[in-house]
């Protein structure tokens, strides 16, 4: 459902306007560009600069 929100909507980052996609596991929106993600919360995208958390890519390959 949300990988459809994000084609049907055009969803961008609010933040920086750039391209978002959907988590490989579904907890949030992740925009490619300046890496915020935005959580998803009952299905719905919480498309919010304030709730957005930057996730750092390199930091997750040492787990
Ligand atoms: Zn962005």
């Amino acid at each position: 459902m949300t990988k459809d929100f994000i084609e049907t909507f055009s969803v961008i980052c609010p933040a920086c306007k750039g391209q978002v996609e959907l988590k490989e596991d579904g907890s949030g929106i992740k925009c490619l560009a300046c890496r915020r993600v935005y959580p998803i919360k009952n299905d719905i995208p919480t498309m919010v600069v304030e709730e957005a958390v930057i996730e750092d890519e390199e930091s997750r390959s040492a787990t």
